[in-house]
């Protein structure tokens, strides 16, 4: 292991829990929702390090009222500003002389400063570490990701009509990628609560997180209104939810806090996948016999995705297709594909039978919601709506995070 990954590891080991807070793009809510929930851990008397790591814009220390604050370290290390009794907070604001300094940051420079603060800021004993990223997908989070490789999992911030767009699901796609559980999904900016008459008011319509998270498999945690006091306490460097704790808003921010608090850590957070595995390991233990699983667990497949088809095609008869189409994919790639005959025809034995057979997720046609259901609590997330397209044409659609969810010709 290179030095520095090295240095990153043992600074880190003392954390117990790490939070990345992602979003598909800049300015939709990811700093505030990392500044709030940072903030309501604290005040639930966790020891919290909040790392402002978004190199394109770093508001968090203007968000605490510590801008400008001068930093303190040694040769090889850096020690993080001090906010009342339970909050460490470092962020690249601080390297910058003047805060409206433009960031142009090179390439090998962003992955140098990333490493810098990871490997060099002093925390000490943390429970959370809540990490502030930069916007997107691009070499800035997959670095963050790769080096926090035992991070807990993402929190993925997005606005309501943003989820019209791809962004936010090339961001549940590269989670899945670089096998970092998602959290669950925060739509900020949801609706606007009058505050005179309390009238709600969809300005940019809201439910469209919901409904993709729901789409995705991945779980939904929060709307956040767009309400105008986060604007103001920001500006006045005091975290909403300190100043506003008893608003509807104040409340959603700790309840955020509250999800976190409940995560268990690796063994949480991480434990959907564990129970994938455990699941996995049982059925090969029961089923001696049982090739297709013992294939299974010799290849440590990471994702398997199952396709119903006819004719070397998406069917849209999920229920009764011909044959299912198995892909393995590995660091990103198909690893293999193998086709076997489906079952005959037996109300709720899909899900069974697709689970023994190592399948996590689903790219349907049309699937009905009590369905759906009965492959999420089997762990199998399901996507449908997916085009008429071949198998691996799909899987290599949806890996780029461009696969277009239709209609659900079976939501009823
Ligand atoms: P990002 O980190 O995604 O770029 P920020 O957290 O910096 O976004 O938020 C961008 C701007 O939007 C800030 O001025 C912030 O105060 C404001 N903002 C964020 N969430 C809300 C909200 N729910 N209601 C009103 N303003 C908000």
């Amino acid at each position: 292991m290179p030095a520095d990954d090295k240095k990153i590891k043992d600074r880190l080991k003392k954390i117990k829990h790490k939070v990345l807070v992602l979003s598909g793009k800049g300015g939709v809510g990811k700093s505030t929702v990392a500044v709030n929930l940072a903030v309501a851990l604290a005040a639930a008397g966790k020891k919290v390090g909040l790392l402002d790591i978004d190199i394109h814009g770093p508001s968090v220390p203007k968000m605490l009222g510590v801008q400008g604050f001068p930093i303190h370290g040694t040769k090889d290390s850096i020690s993080p500003i001090e906010v009342g009794d339970n909050l460490r907070v470092m962020s690249i604001a601080f390297l910058l002389k003047e805060s409206d300094d433009a960031v142009i940051w090179r390439g090998p420079m962003k992955y140098g400063v990333i490493k810098q603060f990871l490997g060099e800021v002093e925390w000490g004993e943390l429970d959370y570490l809540v990490v502030d990223s930069p916007p997107g997908t691009g070499d800035e989070p997959l670095t963050i990701a790769q080096l926090i490789s035992d991070a807990d999992g993402a929190v993925i911030v997005t606005t309501p009509q943003d989820v019209a767009l791809i962004d936010v699901r090339k961001c549940i796609n590269f989670c899945r990628q670089l096998s970092l559980p998602v959290i669950g999904v925060v739509e900020n900016m949801s609706g606007f609560s009058c505050p005179h008459c309390g009238e709600r008011t969809e300005i940019f319509k809201s439910g469209g997180g919901r409904s993709m998270a729901e789409d995705m498999g991945v779980p939904f945690l929060e709307q956040i209104p767009l309400e105008p006091g986060i604007v103001s306490a920001s500006d006045l460097g005091e975290p909403y939810v300190i100043k506003f704790p008893e608003t509807e808003t104040g409340k959603i921010f700790a309840s955020l806090a509250a999800t976190i608090l409940r995560l268990g850590g690796k063994e949480g957070a991480r434990s959907k996948g564990a129970e994938m595995e455990k699941h996995k390991s049982k059925v090969d233990k029961e089923s001696g016999q049982n090739g297709v699983a013992q294939e299974n667990s010799k290849k440590d497949v990471s994702i398997r995705i199952a396709i119903p088809i006819t004719d070397g095609r998406l069917t849209m008869h999920f229920g009764h297709c011909k044959e299912f189409a198995l892909i393995d994919v590995e660091a990103g790639k198909i690893a293999g594909t193998e086709t076997v005959d489906a079952p005959d025809h037996q109300p709720g034995l899909l899900p069974e039978w697709l689970g023994e057979r190592g399948a996590n997720i689903i790219i349907a046609g049309g699937m009905g919601s009590r369905a759906k259901n009965l492959f999420r609590d089997r762990g199998i997330e399901v996507l449908a709506g997916a085009p008429c397209d071949p198998p691996e044409q799909l899987v290599e659609t949806y890996l780029a995070g461009n696969l277009e969810l239709g209609d659900n010709a079976c939501d009823h």
